[in-house]
Order: C-alpha cells, then sequence, then structure tokens
C-alpha cells in the first residue's frame, strides 16, 4: 500500500541525507518481490483450478455423448416396439373377426337366441361377458382371444416403459447441459482471472524493474560522493601532486561512460498521435508499457499499461470522447472504467477508488470519470490505464 509513497520519501530523503536511504529502497525491493511470488502463487492455483474445470468439462461432454447414444438406443427400442404393437393389435382382430365368422356359421345352423345377444356387442370386453354365457363357443377361441388381448396389452405396457425411461434420460440431458454451460462459465471466468493476474504480475514486475534501476543509481550516486569526498581529503593533504588532477580526470570519464551504459534501458520513446489526453495530469509516471526482463528472477514482465502515481483521490479525466462500456470491479483491476472511443480504440483506467460514470453513458474528453485509489491487486495508490486497439493492449504513448 505504501511503497509509493515509501520511493517518494526516499528520494526526499537522499537529497538531504545519502546515508539512510539504501535500507528503505531495499527493504521496498524485497516487499515487491514477495509480492511478485505471491501473484504467481495466485497464478499457478487458477491455472490449476482452470485445468480441474476444464476436466470436468470433458468428463461431462462425454457422459452427455453417452446420453445422446443411450437415447437413440431407446428410441430405435420404442419404435421397434410400436411395430410389434401394430402386429399384436393386427393379430388380436384377426382372431376377433375369424372368431365373429365361426359364430355367424353356428348362427346360421341354428342356436339364434344368444348368438343374436353376441353379435350386438360393441366392445371385447362386452362381447366377452356375453361368450361366458354361450356355451357353443368353443374354448378355444376365447382363449386364444384373450391371449392376443394379452400381448397387445404386454407390448403397449413396454412401449410405455421404454417412452418412460427415453423421458428420463433426456432429462439428465438436459441436466448435464446446464451443468456443462455452468462450467463453462467457470472457466471463462478463471481464464480472465489468469489474464488479470498476468496483467498485475507485469505491473508488479515492472515497479520492481524500476526500484531496482533507483537502488542501482542511489548506489552509484553514493559511490561518486565517497569518491568526491576521497579525492577531497587527499588533494588537502597532498597540495600540488600531478598524478592526482589526472586521476580526478579519469575518474569523471568512467562515470559518465556508466550513467550513458544504464540510458539504453530507457531507449525509443514512441511518438504519439496526441488523439488522446493525459488521464491523470496530477501525476508522475511511475511505469511504462511493454515487456521487460526482470533482473529480480521474477519472470519476465509484460505490463500492459501505464502507471501514473498519485494520491489517493486524484482527478482521473478521460482521455478523450466516448461511451463508457464497462464500469466493473474484479480482484485484479479493482474498480475500473473502460471507454469506447470508436474506430476500434477504447481505454481502460484501474485502481480507483471511486468511479462517477456508469455504463452507457457517453462522456467527453477530459471529464472527471474516476479517482486514483489502490483498489485491486496495487502496491499503492496509481491510475493503471491502458490503451486497447481492437482489445489489444498499445503502448499509451503512441496516442497521448
Ligand atoms: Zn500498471
Amino acid at each position: 500500500m505504501m511503497q509509493k509513497k515509501r520511493v517518494l520519501s526516499v528520494i526526499l530523503a537522499l537529497t538531504l541525507s545519502i546515508g539512510c536511504a539504501i535500507p528503505a529502497q531495499a527493504s521496498s525491493i524485497s516487499e515487491t518481490q514477495k509480492k511478485g511470488e505471491e501473484l504467481q502463487s495466485q497464478k499457478d492455483s487458477a491455472e490449476a483450478e482452470k485445468a480441474a474445470l476444464t476436466k470436468q468439462l470433458n468428463d461431462l461432454i462425454d457422459e452427455m455423448d453417452k446420453t445422446t447414444e443411450d437415447i437413440n438406443t431407446k428410441q430405435e427400442e420404442i419404435d421397434a416396439k410400436e411395430t410389434e404393437l401394430i402386429q399384436a393389435q393386427i393379430d388380436e382382430n384377426n382372431q376377433y373377426e375369424s372368431m365373429k365368422k365361426r359364430i355367424k356359421y353356428m348362427y346360421e345352423n341354428g342356436n339364434t337366441q344368444f348368438i343374436e345377444v353376441l353379435l350386438e356387442s360393441k366392445s371385447i370386453g362386452e362381447f366377452l361377458n356375453n361368450a361366458e354365457y354361450i356355451a357353443q363357443i368353443s374354448d378355444y377361441d376365447r382363449q386364444m382371444l384373450k391371449e392376443f388381448q394379452q400381448t397387445v396389452q404386454d407390448v403397449d405396457d413396454q412401449k410405455t416403459a421404454l417412452e418412460t425411461e427415453k423421458a428420463e434420460l433426456e432429462t439428465l440431458q438436459t441436466q448435464l447441459q446446464d451443468k456443462q454451460n455452468e462450467v463453462s462459465t467457470l472457466i471463462s471466468e478463471k481464464a480472465d482471472l489468469i489474464g488479470d493476474l498476468e496483467t498485475a504480475i507485469g505491473e508488479n514486475a515492472a515497479k520492481l524493474q524500476a526500484l531496482q534501476e533507483e537502488a542501482a543509481r542511489q548506489a552509484r550516486v553514493q559511490q561518486e560522493a565517497a569518491a568526491a569526498a576521497n579525492r577531497g581529503n587527499g588533494s588537502s593533504g597532498g597540495s600540488s601532486s600531478g598524478g592526482s588532477s589526472s586521476n580526478s580526470g579519469s575518474s569523471s570519464s568512467s562515470s559518465s561512460s556508466s550513467g550513458a551504459s544504464s540510458s539504453p534501458g530507457a531507449s525509443i520513446t514512441p511518438s504519439g498521435s496526441g488523439r488522446l489526453s493525459n488521464p491523470c495530469p496530477s501525476a508522475y509516471i511511475s511505469s511504462e508499457f511493454g515487456g521487460r526482463t526482470s533482473p529480480g528472477g521474477i519472470g519476465s514482465t509484460n505490463h500492459k499499461g501505464r502507471d501514473y502515481a498519485a494520491g489517493t483521490g486524484s482527478a482521473i479525466y478521460a482521455s478523450a470522447s466516448g461511451t463508457v462500456t464497462t464500469v466493473s470491479y474484479n480482484v485484479a483491476r479493482g474498480n475500473y472504467v473502460v471507454i469506447n472511443h470508436g474506430n476500434g480504440l477504447s481505454t481502460l483506467y484501474q485502481h480507483c477508488s471511486a468511479i462517477y460514470v456508469s455504463a452507457g453513458q457517453s462522456v467527453s474528453a477530459g471529464q472527471n470519470i474516476a479517482a486514483v485509489g489502490t483498489t485491486g491487486y496495487s502496491t499503492g495508490p496509481h491510475l493503471h490505464f491502458e490503451v486497447w486497439v481492437n482489445g489489444t493492449p498499445v503502448d499509451p504513448r503512441l496516442y497521448l
């Protein structure tokens, strides 16, 4: 939280007294290194959780494939049962018809009284009841009809049971689909978190790099001051030695060459188009955009934005006019705002302590949209500012 302030006070203290500054700088470096390790371990566990979820998703997909197969098999069984049922109904009907023929034959040969009753039967059930009273009808016919009826009933029951099983499989399939959607959402949330952690790791490593460069610079200043003091002592003691003046000349040339060798790290500053304005004029730039190799061994950095260090509550301004697309919070970015400026250009403002706009709102360039803070993965109050071209972070200096 307080490192940024501490760095500032260290720099201030340095100008007054060089001696006590180095230990505080060193502890800030070790805190930042520790923070980097913490972030890395958070990322590792998020990766592990994502891998476990992915496995769960694959298992669900396998299970869904199997259920789909089961449903298809069940449907084939139902179709076969349907054919069987139709055949059983045909058999039943044939038996009924041939039975009626035999009865008609009997009718034509006498026994009219009961047979009339029989032929007026409106259903098979009624017919059978009537048939109970007619001794002339053969037991064989009656038995056959009952058997055919029973077959129809059995096949129909089997078909109903299959349909129930199929409905259960379909319910299971729906549940699996819901579960799959749920797990997919969790996976994409994990992927977002991992991306944000990568950003935080990059930011932290960039900060570490800056601290280490500052510590090295201070060490040089201290060495030079000590060397100057030694030379001062030497010249006051030994008065007019010709060697002393040539020695001081070589030492100053070596210090200027070491100063020159550290400057290529700052390298080329891209010339900006001026399309965007400074989102936080009250701040100083504490870290630039870009990938660097961290000398602390925390890993290579990938700083996706530019950091503006300023006190909590300092005003953050819209870098250009546009529409607010997102106002949200997450554990890495803290409170953040995204503004779409059209033509594929967007800007992102992270770690805010307060936000004064809402999604969907139009903003004008230079409008006060938020306040600097240290929410999310942040080691001190600052604005982490990103510029996106079609969703890909680019060096903000290209547009400022
Ligand atoms: Zn940053």
